[in-house]
């Protein structure tokens, strides 16, 4: 199966024509060895970070911006705002602080990007 894809990897953008055979990807076009890293990555694995909101309790300050400290595999992402869904902070937090360790048991956390400041 042949696809065309760009690398988002830095800002040359390069267009990269992969094909797989076997489960054997092979890649052209790309400019250095992180955009054939890239397909690879995107052909056999993708994965994707993720910033979302999540509720608080709190009127002053209803919702919260968070992130997940690193990329997941893209076929958890719905199931992953699912589950951001649900949560409601009912504590003060700091930009930085983790809501949810190990979110999902997919090795990376879920932290806060800004403050709960509620006086
Ligand atoms: S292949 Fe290399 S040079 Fe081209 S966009 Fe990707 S990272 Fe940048």
């Amino acid at each position: 199966m042949v696809k065309e894809i760009i690398c988002i990897v830095c800002p040359n953008g390069c267009s990269l024509r992969t094909e797989k055979n076997d489960g054997e990807v092979t890649v052209t076009g790309n400019k250095c060895p992180k955009g054939e890293e890239y397909a690879k990555s995107e052909l056999l694995c993708p994965q994707r970070t993720l910033t979302s909101t999540v509720a608080t309790a709190f009127s002053e300050h209803p919702v919260l911006p968070v992130r997940i400290t690193g990329a997941i595999p893209k076929g958890e992402i719905k199931i992953a705002m699912l589950e951001i869904n649900k949560i409601i902070v009912d504590t003060k937090l700091k930009c930085g602080d983790v809501i949810v360790k190990n979110f999902m048991n997919l090795g990376v956390d879920l932290v806060a990007t800004d403050d709960v400041d509620i006086y």
